[in-house]
């Protein structure tokens, strides 16, 4: 089949383009690298059955020709993390809902199945743990810019299932939580990634707040089962579905762990939030995800561990390392 991920070159994306790419499909990503990497996809350069486009999802042209000539689509691409959202909430804004306006006018053009990929962020304060696809949305004020990005993505979500109502298009929109693995990048904020790192390097690990707020940490690699099965799933389109883990853990007892894990000597820095995101931030005490829907309809059952993805993230910088002593 011919596959189509926008966003190919980020994090979840490129695990999509793998697995995609050993089940012997042909994949084409576009990614216009704001935060892809190419290194992420690098290692399928030169395969006969993968392309790397480097260009923006908002190049119209481009993603009619490239929608009309495929037959599924990922829509991975996105601004992503709290930091960044934090930093340039313009942009956010406009690249989350532009971009799938996008994609899904030409994918309800050309009929063509696709994936929404939304986001946790979008249950906000909601207090009912644990979230389930048909809770109500809790987000805070529009002065407080965290909550752009679970806006954005709601909007999204509307358009989305307007497809689906007005054109019956093949689109299932899936609610990521907390995904992490290797290939992740601290840069923009994204607390196991800086654990691990800071960890290895015997440095300080800055938990935000008290540390009792708490997160269910989902393995990439569970994550892009579950992403490939809902858009084989004809039951899915239409539907919203959660996709994560829900092994609760706080941040206070992530930090603790990574430190174990590691054989660190780091101690633990508590920080206030306005250090860390400026003035106005509101985070949220638990999220965990109810994944019931997702069980009943694609058979979904996470089967990596926290202590897996510790490894696994550990693995990656180890590795990193090791190639910059050697190139330096
Ligand atoms: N966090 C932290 N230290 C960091 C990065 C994040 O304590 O270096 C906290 C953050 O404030 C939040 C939780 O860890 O309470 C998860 O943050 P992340 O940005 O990974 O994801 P979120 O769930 O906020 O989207």
């Amino acid at each position: 089949m011919k596959i189509l991920i926008t966003g190919g070159a980020g994090f979840v994306g490129s695990h999509l383009a793998d697995k995609l790419i050993g089940e012997g499909h042909e994949i084409t990503v576009i990614d216009n690298l704001s935060t892809g990497r190419y290194q992420n996809v690098e290692h399928l350069e030169g395969k006969k059955n993968f392309r790397l486009i480097i260009d923006t999802v908002l190049n119209e042209k481009l993603m009619e020709e490239l929608i009309r000539d495929t037959d599924r689509v990922f829509h991975m691409a996105s601004a992503v993390g709290v930091k960044l959202i934090m930093e340039h909430p313009v942009k956010t804004i406009e690249t989350i809902f532009r971009g799938t306006d996008v994609v899904l006018g030409f994918c309800s053009r050309y009929r063509k199945r696709v994936l929404i990929p939304s986001t946790s962020e979008v249950y906000g304060k909601g207090a009912s743990i644990p979230f389930r696809e048909e809770d109500d949305l809790l987000t805070g004020s529009t002065d407080k810019h965290r909550w752009a990005y679970a806006c954005a993505k709601t909007l999204d979500e509307f358009l989305a299932l307007a497809h689906w109502k007005e054109t019956c298009l093949s689109v299932v929109v899936v609610r990521l939580f907390n995904t992490v693995g290797p290939r992740q990048t601290g840069q923009y904020g994204m607390v196991v990634p800086n654990f691990v790192k800071s960890a290895l390097n015997n440095e300080p690990l800055n938990v935000h707040g008290d540390g009792t707020q708490s997160r269910c940490f989902g393995h990439v690699l569970d994550i892009v089962e579950g992403l490939t099965k809902v858009i084989e799933t004809p039951e899915c389109f239409g539907q919203v579905i959660n996709l994560g883990n829900s092994e609760e853990v706080t941040i206070k007892g992530l930090a603790e762990k990574a430190i174990e894990m590691t054989e660190s000597t780091s101690e633990i820095r508590y920080i206030p939030y306005a250090e860390a995101y400026g003035k106005g931030f509101e985070d949220m005490q638990r999220r965990v995800p109810s994944l019931e829907k997702a069980k009943r309809l694609i058979g979904y059952q996470p089967t990596r561990t926290l202590e897996q993805i510790i490894n696994d993230v550990a693995e990656q910088f180890r590795e990193e390392l090791k190639t910059e002593t050697a190139n330096a």
